[in-house]
């Protein structure tokens, strides 16, 4: 199996993953062309099989954007109304001539994450599998914590994790190769999480406490290159965490290299992402410091308080 994080817009990732056999899925493709366009350059050669020596190179990770710009770190809406007005088009006369895509995972129903889902679907027959609660290009399989899909013979837990948006739901592959898979979508990102755009905190607290609780292994796969960003404000809450100091600087190099800092671990992110680490005593203490009011005794208010405080972090 092959992970491949595929750059779209200014900071998105469209997660791609393909086994030997040229089988492929997607996770929230906001944009169709770049997936089309992996497909087919990464995709089999009917008579050599896959070939993977046209794995990604580096250039291929590079953003739009110099690492460092304004544009990493924008949670807000003005991107999505360029993500929902862009439609490609796919030459059906190329499609799968590459890799097959057999599956659309859609985690929530923002354009920056379904935009491309209709073209696609059309243009590879690929079944879309998304949110029971939100309103994604039908038709699709519509899935709630609980259930389980089996997609290139794996099988996907499937977490509600809303917060970010009411029907959020977050893929879970335990038994993957290479070590357990999470595709979290805009509930968890490296250092952060996403905004309350339709959720409580409460909510997203029992949320990122869900995904928390997986393996330390588990290798999360954020929609979003918004790592440094994150670190920024995360060192401000806790600037004496010597694993998250470490960590920055590791980015750093990383993105200095136009290399993505994804995907994490749940163990990492444990250990430095503050909207991870509310019941831990220097957050709670940073989220008073910030805010007074807030009773550090109560995760659910020190999570409240550090998202508020990151809303308007510079
Ligand atoms: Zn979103």
């Amino acid at each position: 199996m092959k992970l491949i994080p595929l750059p779209a817009f200014s900071d998105n990732y469209l997660w791609l993953l393909h086994d030997e056999a040229g089988q492929a899925l997607v996770v929230d493709p906001g944009d169709a062309a770049p997936v089309q366009d992996a497909l087919q350059r990464l995709g089999a050669c009917p008579t050599l099989g896959v070939d993977s020596e046209k794995a990604p190179q580096r250039d291929q990770f590079l953003p739009d954007s110099p690492p460092h710009s304004g544009t990493m770190g924008q949670e807000d809406g003005k991107k999505w109304a360029a993500a929902a007005h862009s439609q490609p088009t796919i030459p059906k006369s190329d499609r799968l001539l590459g890799l097959q895509l057999r599956a659309i995972l859609v985690t929530h129903h923002h354009p920056d994450h379904v935009g491309g889902v209709a073209a696609l679907r059309d243009a590879t027959g690929a079944q879309v599998y998304g949110p029971a609660r939100e309103t994604v290009p039908e038709p699709l399989v519509r899935l709630q914590q609980g259930d389980t899909v089996e997609v290139l013979g794996l099988r996907f837990a499937v977490l509600d994790v809303p917060g970010h948006t009411a029907g959020h739901i977050a893929f879970f592959a335990p038994e993957a190769e290479g070590g357990p898979l999470l595709f979290c979508g805009d509930t968890l990102f490296s250092g952060g999480c996403g905004r309350l755009f339709e959720g409580t905190p409460a909510q997203m607290l029992a949320s990122l406490d869900q995904l928390a609780a997986l393996p330390d292994a588990t290798r999360v796969c954020c929609a979003h290159e918004y790592t440094l960003s994150n670190l920024k404000f995360a060192r401000a809450v806790e600037p004496d965490n010597q694993a998250l100091r470490d960590y920055q600087q590791r980015c750093e190099d990383l993105r200095a290299q136009g290399l993505p800092t994804l995907p994490s671990t749940i163990a990492l992110e444990r250990a430095i992402n503050p909207f991870l680490r509310t019941r831990e005593a220097a957050v709670a203490a940073a989220a008073q410091r910030h805010d007074p009011a807030v009773n550090p005794a109560d995760p659910v208010a020190v999570l409240a308080a550090l998202r508020a405080w990151k809303n308007g972090f510079q």
